[in-house]
């Protein structure tokens, strides 16, 4: 039973004002029941309360907030009725889509709790006193990461489950002991209310402080830009469109206190055919393209909007089979009408460019209505690609690939040095292709940050070698990931103890420290 409104210290909090409704994106009715958003009060009282539990909680063992993460885990595989149907109602996703998206949700609640029982993430580093050097002594220099503090987490459209209310970003900040509270994203009130029930009761169920965790309902430039302002915040993490991330993050810089945003925003995730690649594998690659732009309804981060290639033996049997998977696509449905409208808008931007042509579309009712998008397959030349910079490599969201043909490797890297920040580069090499794809690499490795060689984007494992970031705008800070257990460092700092007493240390630094599941506990001070 959905109640529509906000969670603050484990209830619901009184409805006030109009509401809002979910929307089914298939039909565009309204979903039963109606949701309220969050008053400034709420938000307060949200952060007053993580602020406040943010001293026990953070100085909790590793251990004990690993048992939280997979005891939210397991509510989400046990004790979840409707949420998978709810998320499908909401956003269109399938089923079979929505639990393999709570798979991994759970899957990275579970490795990163699996990775504060460790002690990795503290970052321990040591430097021994040097009494008698010289010219000057060295001091006893004792260094460790620490939690920054409450921190608050936008809901992400396009992925419910895995990067929402019991996303990585949540997982993340609560792994290593910043409470968190999360604007709900409103184009999934009510998942975004089931899910945070789970964690509600998961708290509970370990007897942690309610403040840990708070979900408010309402919109993102007036309820959300209030919590980036809240003077308890102290960090933002945030995954959506270029405009909004950039709002949060002038808003968070425009702080008396400015606090760090991590924002992860748009990506084309370019692709470069080089001629040995197209003239082996033509059909091979257009096939894994095809699937990768189309994947979700082109509605992934990772999606490749832009693909690179040199006009050679092998292009015309590529563009031909890329042409047919695009014809072949079925019609999809945005996670929301405005998602879809966007990308109609963007599509017929492009298309209304001198030296832009639309080479296929996917089937469907062939009107564009409601939330309904079919797949595109677009081409240009490289010439028209780098003077309409600013438009034709701006990110569409949606099954849109543009194919941008070069005629010489040097135009190639052309294109490549005019792209802004990625979250990818993919490169198809075979032999041959040697110099042009090492070149390739040294400009790509200045706009990426994953670099992939003759695969596709889409699919982002999480493990601990990940890197899902990038230069601007792919990101607001490139330094970072979202995903994969290095995405806990964002919400960590550095602390150096200088010449401290053996016992007036934070027990990872003391000397003999088992380094595994302690607390930092400074009970000593
Ligand atoms: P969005 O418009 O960026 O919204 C994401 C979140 O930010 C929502 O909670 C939204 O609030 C809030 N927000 C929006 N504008 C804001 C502002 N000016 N100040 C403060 N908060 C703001 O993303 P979306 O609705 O999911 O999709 C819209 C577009 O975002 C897509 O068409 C696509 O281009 C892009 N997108 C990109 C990715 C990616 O991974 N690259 C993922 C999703 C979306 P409300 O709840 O009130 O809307």
């Amino acid at each position: 039973m959905l109640s529509g409104r906000s969670w603050v210290l484990g209830v619901s909090v009184k409805e006030v004002g109009e509401p809002f409704f979910g929307v089914n994106p298939r039909c565009g009715s309204s979903l039963d029941p109606p949701f309220y958003s969050a008053t400034v009060a709420d938000g307060d009282a949200a952060l007053e309360a993580a602020d406040a539990a943010f001293a026990e909680f953070s100085s909790l063992p590793g251990s004990r907030r690993a048992e939280l993460l997979e005891a939210i885990a397991c509510e989400l595989e046990e004790g979840c009725d409707g949420l998978l149907e709810r998320a499908h109602e909401e956003t269109a996703l399938s089923l079979d889509r929505l639990a393999s998206e709570r798979a991994r949700a759970c899957h990275q609640l579970r490795l990163y709790g699996a990775e504060v029982r460790g002690e990795a993430w503290r970052g321990l580093r040591q430097e021994s006193a040097q009494p008698a050097r010289r010219p000057v002594p060295c001091p006893d220099l004792r260094r460790m990461c620490v939690p920054l503090g409450p921190v608050v987490v936008f809901g992400a459209s396009n992925f419910p489950l895995a990067y929402s209310v019991v996303g990585g970003d949540v997982a993340s900040a609560l792994a290593v002991g910043c409470p968190v509270v999360v604007k709900a994203h409103e184009a999934h009130p009510g998942t975004s209310e089931i899910a945070a029930r789970a964690i509600i009761r998961a708290i509970a169920r370990l007897g942690l402080p309610q403040g840990v965790f708070a979900l408010l309902h309402g919109p993102g430039p007036t309820v959300g830009t209030a919590l980036v302002k809240h003077p308890l915040t102290t960090a933002v993490a945030f995954t959506g469109s270029l405009p909004a991330g950039r709002a949060l993050w002038d808003a968070a810089a425009a702080r008396p206190v400015p606090i760090p945003v991590f924002a992860e925003m748009g990506s084309i995730n370019p692709i470069f055919i080089l001629p040995g690649a197209m003239r082996a594998r033509p059909l091979e690659i257009a096939v894994g393209l095809a699937a990768s732009v189309n994947g979700g309804c082109g509605q992934f981060c990772t999606k490749p909007g832009l693909v690179v290639v040199h006009e050679s033996a092998g292009f015309d049997d590529f563009l031909a089979a890329l042409a047919g998977e695009t014809r072949r696509a079925p019609a999809g449905i945005a996670l929301h009408a405005g998602i879809a409208a966007a990308f109609r808008q963007r599509t017929r931007d492009w298309l209304g460019r001198e030296g832009v042509a639309e080479v296929a579309r996917g089937c469907g009712s062939g009107q564009a209505q409601g939330a309904e998008v079919s797949s595109v397959l677009l081409r240009t030349d490289g010439e028209t690609f780098v003077q309409n910079r600013g438009i034709l490599d701006q990110e569409n969201f949606g099954p849109v690939c543009l194919v941008v043909t070069v005629k010489a490797p040097e135009e190639m890297f052309r294109v490549a040095r005019g792209l802004g920040g990625q979250l990818t580069a993919t490169i198809h090499k075979e032999e041959g292709d040697r110099e042009a794809s090492r070149e390739l690499t040294r400009i790509l490795m200045r706009k990426a940050g994953r670099l992939i060689q003759n695969g596709f984007p889409t699919g982002v494992e999480v493990c601990g070698a990940m890197t899902h970031g990038g230069p601007y705008p792919a990101t607001t800070d490139s330094r970072f990931t979202s995903v994969g257990t290095a995405a806990l460092e964002r919400f960590l700092r550095p602390v150096t103890f200088q010449n401290f007493l053996q016992e007036d240390l934070p027990e990872p630094l003391r000397d003999g420290h088992a380094h595994s599941g302690s607390s930092v506990s400074f009970s000593s001070l």
